[in-house]
């Protein structure tokens, strides 16, 4: 199979770890931003994430520098372009990007701004592109409640005019759920979508505590439902969609080896998986690799691969005129 031809469909990536390096060293000469290095190549080292991370932790503290260039309109609107053009350009048909807005308001932007900027960008390779897209809000669970609550009212006048869901991101402590459950209650109200972090970093029970307290529909990773029968038994029942990253899962040590992946084995039992990058830049990758590592592990069937195609047309939150194009692209 040509995985660079076939059409893909992408459920899960972060604007802050998708951006070009170049695109990087640009606007931060525009702004008079000190970078590490303005070499390409250096800079790519200090943005790309290693195979041997420690942890999430580890991972998360890639996202400082991008987020340093990603504080101004036409940065935000030009990075959202530029990743739905690569997007496009290999083939990928729909994408849902996530972005916490909080992070980009160092020098003065309001919510309303960054999002309407990131919608902008959205737009604009949607009309230079064959892709189509939709906006999720991250709220990070490092930062407090009433965060998230700003969030979810500044964002509300856009849905359905490109923001689709709520998430929550950020490093995981167990039992986060719990302190969150209003402001995804009141996002739900409002019509918001609603896909939750939880069981990236060992704690299965978060899982199911997304499912149950919170109302996910999609799970991001959930790698850790095979350690917790109860959280694994409610996302197969309901058929809760897992959003899975091979290559983040390996590099955060959600999995020591991509061998040990355990999508395969999910997607073979009956549990709904989606195959996506989780972040371009900080994971190097592309929505290609990351299906060529799966098929060079697991060596799935031309009938697997269609089956995890239409289950993330079905999972996305796209209306139904997309996912029928979308549908008819495969
Ligand atoms: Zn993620």
């Amino acid at each position: 199979m040509n995985f660079l031809a076939m059409p893909k469909i992408e459920l899960h990536c972060h604007l802050d770890g998708s951006l070009r390096a170049e695109t990087i060293i640009d606007i931060a000469q525009r702004e008079g931003i000190q970078l590490p290095s303005i070499d390409q190549e250096e800079l790519q080292k200090e943005l790309i994430a290693p195979l041997e991370c420690e942890s999430l932790d580890e991972y998360l503290k890639r996202f400082s520098l991008p987020n340093m260039v990603m504080q101004s309109k036409d940065s935000l609107r030009r990075i959202t372009f530029e990743l739905f053009e690569d997007a496009a350009k290999e083939n990928v048909k729909y994408l849902e990007v996530r972005f916490a807005p909080l992070l980009h308001i160092l020098k003065g932007l309001s919510v309303e701004e960054i999002i309407q900027s990131v919608i902008e960008g959205m737009r604009e390779a949607e009309n230079r592109y064959e892709i189509k897209g939709n906006i999720i809000l991250s709220c990070m669970r490092t930062m407090s409640v009433d965060s998230a609550y700003e969030v979810v009212e500044k964002g509300r006048k856009f849905l359905g005019k490109g923001v689709v869901a709520i998430d929550l991101c950020a490093s995981e402590e167990e039992g986060f759920c719990g302190e969150f459950v209003e402001p995804i209650a009141l996002a739900k109200e409002y019509g918001y979508r609603v896909t939750i972090h939880a069981g990236e970093t060992g704690i299965g029970k978060n899982v199911l505590e997304a499912v149950e307290l919170l109302g996910a529909e999609r799970i991001g990773h959930g790698v850790f439902i095979k350690g917790c029968a109860e959280a694994y038994k409610i996302v197969k029942e309901r058929q809760i969609v897992l959003e899975m990253c091979p290559t983040s899962n390996v590099q955060t040590k959600a999995v020591q080896h991509y061998s040990e992946h355990p999508i395969y084995q999910f997607h073979k039992d009956g549990i709904k998986v989606t195959i996506n990058t989780d972040n371009r830049t900080v994971s190097d990758t592309t929505m290609a690799k990351e299906i060529h590592l799966v098929n060079g592990e697991f060596h799935l069937s031309e009938e697997d691969w269609r089956q995890i195609y239409v289950t993330s047309v079905e999972a996305s939150f796209a209306d139904q005129e997309i996912k029928e194009w979308c549908l008819a692209q495969y």
